[in-house]
């Protein structure tokens, strides 16, 4: 795979770590469907250093650390200007710089991170604040983004109210302190793996279940304020929706195939008011959640670091995907060797 030098707008990225996010799985497995093509540079979640600057570039300089948003955005249309640059439409333009024999080729959401250099626009890449190690940077990039702005963007939870989230991994584990954070004071969590619990509980969970049965049998009054599915699975999602209360708020982050389809009973939907929500990367905006982000890092309330429970070098990738398809710890950062 050859890397271009960058061009107008554009950075070159020296990348220092890339975790692997459930999504990569999806992606890998052909489920996606139209538009997630191959051969693709996986990778999404990734930290680096500026290695060049393309010319009109001054939001950042060679030798800056950086943390890349998951997506372009060209920051000027009606969804950049509205506030929700994840929806921007041109996130799906301009994605691959990277040639193999002379080909384009696909670098997955933007980013193509399981690689030593990449070239993105330089709107994509964040200045990182002294002292946040890349390792915890890359978590941020997805599964923080994703789980806190769920929490904090799509679901906008209350201080006093209840919550459950189903599935723990890096997302349902970020939504977890991002509850915390936000003052959610009954923080029910499902996964089947033990170990998740009860990371989940030390990170906030008050009530932790290994099926979605046991969170059904145990919902509180008439349901969750809010309940947040970080599964990606259509059975998970209905008992979502089934958890919230009449009036609740019902978050879908999980990453379906994309023939999923969602069955909900219309005339209960109707009738409770419930509110159904879908979330990409938690709405994130870049330039706004990331330098927040990373000052409850620097403060110690964000402890990001426990989630990532393995770290492998890119030569052991097909081992880190294998770590990832098992449900195994939380998140693998995978690390690029040093440049020759
Ligand atoms: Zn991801
Ligand atoms: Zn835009």
């Amino acid at each position: 795979v050859t890397v271009p030098e960058p061009g107008h707008g554009e950075v070159s990225i020296r990348v220092t770590a890339t975790g692997v996010c459930h999504t990569d799985l999806v992606w890998a497995g052909g489920t996606f469907g139209p538009g997630f093509d191959f051969p693709v540079v996986l990778g999404h979640e990734t930290a680096g250093v500026v290695e060049e600057v393309g010319p009109g570039v001054t939001r950042v300089r060679s030798g800056d650390p950086v943390v890349l948003s998951l997506a372009h955005h060209c920051g000027h249309c009606f969804y950049c200007e509205s506030g929700s640059p994840m929806l921007c439409r041109q996130r799906t333009e301009g994605w691959n710089r990277v040639e193999l024999r002379g080909n384009p080729i696909v670098q997955g959401f933007g980013v193509g991170g399981f690689s030593t250099r990449l070239v993105v626009q330089a709107i994509s890449a964040i200045p990182l604040p002294a002292g946040v190690a890349p390792e915890v940077a890359a978590v941020a990039g997805c599964a923080l983004a994703t789980g806190f702005g769920a929490v904090t963007r799509i679901a906008k939870v209350e201080p006093g109210s209840t919550m459950a989230i189903i599935g723990c991994g890096g997302i349902g584990l970020s939504a977890v302190m991002a509850s915390r954070i936000a003052g959610v004071v009954d923080i029910a969590v499902v996964d089947p793996n033990p170990d998740r619990l009860a990371l989940a509980r030390d990170l906030g969970a008050t009530h932790a279940f290994d099926t979605v049965s046991g969170l059904l049998d145990s919902v509180p009054g008439d349901g969750f304020d809010t309940t947040l599915e970080a599964a990606g699975l259509v059975t998970t999602m209905e008992a979502a929706v089934q958890a919230a209360r009449p009036g609740g708020t019902i978050v879908v982050v999980g990453a379906p195939p994309s023939d999923a389809m969602i069955r909900i009973p219309a005339l209960d939907f109707v009738s409770t008011q419930k509110r159904l929500l879908g979330c990409i990367t938690g709405d994130l905006r870049p330039n706004v959640d990331f330098a927040r982000y990373f000052k409850l890092v620097q403060t110690g309330q964000l402890p990001l670091e426990r989630l990532i429970s393995h770290r492998l070098p890119l030569a052991q990738i097909t081992e880190a995907f294998d770590l990832a398809a098992r449900g195994d710890g939380i998140r693998t950062i995978v690390t690029m060797d040093a440049p020759t």
